[in-house]
């Protein structure tokens, strides 16, 4: 029987980590449309491409051979036999993800893959991103918004970070990156027939509890 679980939400929404754990849970597979993104931005750097070159940066993510684990418990991105899993989520690869990412044609090349791998297995998949309820997965058995106030958000990085950055480069990397992304998916409200589940006030058993809870009702 299908099960497609599509959540998006902002970053630091805990989205990966939920995700995941949601996966293992209900031994779905699990997509990180991020990491693909990533991957083409990884790609683009390494050769030199201008980002501002939008035909350049499309035939790149058209090109690309990516290698990407479906499983919550083996994360492996691997991009022209390079294993990139740790270099995607350097600081110079997030900022520079945004331009890729608002690249159409990029975008249309990554939906006709992540939709190619929910088939492959058999709609049986968590997959997590921006566009994962209104485009890539609209018709998913569940749908839904994982949100967490400003404030939240900036807390779980710093965490996340080791405590090593100030409160503007916080506010640079969560806010600032919600700003570019917005053109890409709006957070603020939920598409139709989207839950929405806010883990500003919830512990992670909280948020995957809650995540479940809509899973089973
Ligand atoms: O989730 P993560 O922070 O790894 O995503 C990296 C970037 O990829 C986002 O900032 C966004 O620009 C882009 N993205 C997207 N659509 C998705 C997933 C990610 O545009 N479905």
């Amino acid at each position: 029987r299908p099960l497609v679980v599509a959540i998006d939400g902002p970053s630091g929404s805990g989205k990966s980590s939920i995700s995941k754990e949601v996966a293992r849970r209900l031994r779905l597979a699990y997509l990180d449309t991020g990491a693909m993104y990533r991957a083409v931005a990884w790609d683009c750097l390494e050769r030199g491409l201008d980002l501002a070159d939008g035909a350049l940066v499309e035939a790149a993510a058209r090109a690309l051979d990516l290698e990407l684990s479906t499983s919550a418990d083996a994360e492996r991105v691997v991009v022209r036999g390079h294993d990139v899993t740790a270099a995607i989520r350097e600081p110079r690869i997030s900022s520079a993800v945004s331009a890729v990412a608002t690249n159409l044609g990029v975008r249309d090349e990554l939906i006709r893959r992540q939709r190619a791998l929910l088939a492959a297995h058999g709609r049986r998949m968590v997959v997590e991103g921006r566009d994962i309820t209104t485009v890539v997965a609209r018709d998913a058995e569940v749908r839904l918004l994982l949100t967490a106030s400003e404030e939240a958000r900036m807390r779980r990085r710093g965490a996340q970070l080791g405590g090593t950055q100030t409160a503007e480069q916080l506010h640079e990397q969560v806010v600032a990156r919600d700003a570019k992304d917005s053109t890409v998916a709006s957070f603020t409200q939920a598409a139709d027939g989207v839950f929405t589940v806010d883990s500003s006030d919830l512990d992670f058993d909280q948020t995957v509890d809650a995540v479940l809870g809509v899973v089973h009702a």
